[in-house]
């Protein structure tokens, strides 16, 4: 794995407002914590979910949009962006790849936390369309779209975004994981980015009951003490 001391940028790519709050913002937290840049890029604005229809469409995904960057702050981020793909329809494209690969150029990231590409089938809740066809975009941004000057040559030529190597992904949702990050002191504010997607989570009763649990299973399949939260990752060496 890459060393702690070499991972100075982040970049956690995902489909929907609230994906990286439920996989990865305990870890993000202890990241920047340490100094390390984290920057968010959402595909869409995930105005196809949720429970409140009185809302049209574009309202609906400024407001998702609202609510993930009051979750980054939970965690301390402040980079937040959007490509603005529909929600709901998201498929692996020759576009997608040329959209990440642009961020990726421009955050130039030691490390990418994207979802896992393929179909968890102990668990189908983290296996959406939209999360496997961003998984998959992502990690071929990495591989070897961002890296290759001549993939995409408009954004060397027209943009100045010179190639860059991602040196290693951390994927969330898949069925093997094997990293677990002990998130037990940043647990509060996952639980308060968590709860920033107020239009998507505010109607779940036991939410927070619901979350604990989930990742203190995490932790206890790590083998951390008990009392502590942990999420699960599968680590992708890409350098
Ligand atoms: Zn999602």
């Amino acid at each position: 794995m890459l060393p702690e001391a070499e991972i100075n940028r982040v970049l956690v790519v995902t489909a929907h407002p609230d994906d990286v709050d439920f996989g990865a913002a305990g870890s993000v937290a202890l990241f920047v914590d340490k100094g390390v840049e984290v920057t968010y890029l959402l595909v869409t604005d995930g105005d196809a979910g949720g429970n409140e229809r009185t809302l049209d469409n574009s309202g609906m995904a400024e407001l998702r949009r609202t609510e993930q960057r009051t979750a980054a702050k939970a965690v301390g981020v402040t980079d937040v962006r959007f490509l603005g793909y529909k929600d709901g329809l998201v498929v692996p494209s020759i576009e997608l790849r040329r959209d990440i690969s642009r961020v990726i150029r421009q955050v130039r990231p030691d490390l990418v936390i994207t979802h896992h590409p393929d179909r968890n089938y102990l668990n189908v809740a983290p296996s959406h369309p939209d999360h496997r066809a961003v998984g998959g975009s992502a990690l071929d941004a990495v591989y070897p779209d961002a890296r290759n000057p001549y993939a995409f040559p408009e954004l060397v030529l027209e943009e100045g975004l010179e190639a860059w190597t991602v040196r290693e992904v951390w994927l969330t949702g898949g069925s093997a994981p094997n990293h677990w990050v002990d998130v037990t002191e940043a647990m509060d504010r996952k639980l308060a980015a968590l709860q920033s997607h107020v239009s998507q989570v505010a109607h779940v009763e036991g939410f927070v009951d619901f979350v604990k649990t989930r990742f203190a299973a995490w932790a206890d399949q790590a083998g951390f003490p008990s009392g502590h939260y942990a999420e699960a990752f599968q680590v992708v060496p890409t350098g």
